[in-house]
């Protein structure tokens, strides 16, 4: 079997087309002060009038249908708008699980009812969402969650605890994954996907702060909660299936490639102006990998647009993809010369520090290197 089987896509005219409309509006957006460049934007830059402005012009939720307040566009428009707003450095956090994984999981699990009440706002960039997997002692091995949902009349109580919960503190909405069933040898049975509103009074949620000192993730603990019936999203049982194609869409977009590329990009500026008879060793070749990377992602893309999972090729850019962001913050490191610095009002000294802070989180997040490298090796046989 070819795992590898990944055709280059040219993005047609249209797609052109729409690239200028987002550029344009981005541009618009900077010149009247709608947001500051930063880096990292789809994990730090929550703004809920930005992403209410993008629902508007049907920016968000571009992979559901028109009867659900989608637009249909498919995922390779979705490509385009989704890479100039992180190349924009724009505020995308608010909106981003939404659109990208919560939103097409109910469209495919859900009930009619769950359409209906989530889908709409979703697009229109009204309704965030966070995503309860990781636990205390569980993060890469999923199947070994210990949040248990046992059933009651009408519905299922749960109790456990979630870490390193993006955005749960602001979310209108959690999906939590818990064991609904006794452990068997078959470890990816017996787990369910629950839909819990927020603010919850029976769920508690303390920050756990970044190196930088900014609340985005968050420690969740699940007292008893009671979940009715119509909040369990898919068949109870089929959570892990669930998951994994929901990690499939999660790890192979833009947004592991480019979240340092506004520093890339403000670097290119610095060095252009103050060193310009500088030959910047090694910025060539950052920049020809990006572009290797880039197409590489909009390949899988192009996949997603035919209804294909390919789960191979989707690690492999994440396992590139994010060790490109980090060799962006080490090449502008030393090509510039100049001290990080968070207060500066200068982009490269202020993007290189949000970058050295929120380095670590780029290997890890959506799950590790080592173990997107245990798929492909076992995807190939080698393992
Ligand atoms: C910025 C950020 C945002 C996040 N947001 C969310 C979120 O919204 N929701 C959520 O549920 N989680 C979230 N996470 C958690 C993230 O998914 C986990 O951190 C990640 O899956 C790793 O799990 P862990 O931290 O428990 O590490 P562990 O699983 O304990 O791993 C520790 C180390 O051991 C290695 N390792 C583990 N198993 C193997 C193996 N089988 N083979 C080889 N090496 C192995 C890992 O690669 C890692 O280096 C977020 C994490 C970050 C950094």
């Amino acid at each position: 079997m070819n795992f590898w089987n990944l055709p280059p896509v040219v993005l047609p005219d249209r797609y052109e087309t729409l690239r200028r409309d987002v550029r344009a509006f981005l541009d618009e957006e900077l010149s009247t002060g709608g947001f500051v460049p930063h880096c990292d934007q789809w994990l730090g830059g929550w703004d809920a009038e930005f992403s209410a402005r993008l629902g508007e012009r049907g920016w968000i939720g571009m992979a559901l249908p028109a009867r659900y307040g989608g637009t249909g566009a498919g995922a390779l428009a979705r490509f385009v708008v989704t890479e100039e707003l992180l190349a924009a450095g724009a505020p995308v956090a608010a909106h981003w699980i939404a659109d990208r994984q919560s939103g097409p999981g109910i469209l495919r699990y859900g009930t009619p009812e769950q359409k209906h009440t989530f889908l709409p706002r979703i697009a229109g960039g009204q309704c965030y969402f966070a995503v309860g997997l990781s636990e205390p002692d569980t993060g890469s091995d999923l199947a070994s969650v210990r949040t248990r949902a046992q059933r009651v009349d009408g519905g299922w109580r749960l109790n456990g605890t979630k870490v390193w919960t993006s955005g749960a503190h602001l979310a209108h909405v959690l999906i939590v994954l818990a064991r609904t069933e006794e452990r068997t040898d078959d470890r990816h049975a017996g787990l369910s996907q629950f839909i819990i509103e927020l603010p919850h009074p029976d769920v508690r949620i303390r920050p756990i702060r970044l190196l930088t000192g900014e609340h985005h993730f968050n420690e969740v603990v699940l007292d008893d909660v009671f979940v009715a019936d119509a909040r369990v999203l898919g068949e109870p049982g089929s959570g892990w299936d669930q998951v994994t194609s929901e990690l499939a869409m999660e790890r192979s977009g833009p947004e592991r490639i480019l979240s340092t590329f506004p520093l890339l990009a403000a670097a290119t500026d610095h060095l252009a102006k103050n060193n310009p008879r500088t030959d910047a060793p090694g910025f060539g070749a950052v920049v020809a990998r990006l572009w290797a990377l880039r197409q590489m992602s909009l390949a899988v893309a192009g996949q997603l647009e035919t209804g294909a999972a390919p789960a191979v090729a989707a690690a492999t850019v994440k396992d590139l993809g994010t060790r490109f962001e980090n060799l962006v913050v080490e090449t502008v490191r030393l090509l510039t010369r100049l001290e990080p610095d968070h207060g500066s009002n200068q982009e490269v000294p202020r993007m290189l520090a949000e970058s050295i802070l929120h380095s670590p989180g780029f290997t890890l997040r959506g799950g590790t290197n080592e173990i997107l490298r245990g798929i492909v090796a076992k995807q190939l046989g080698v393992r």
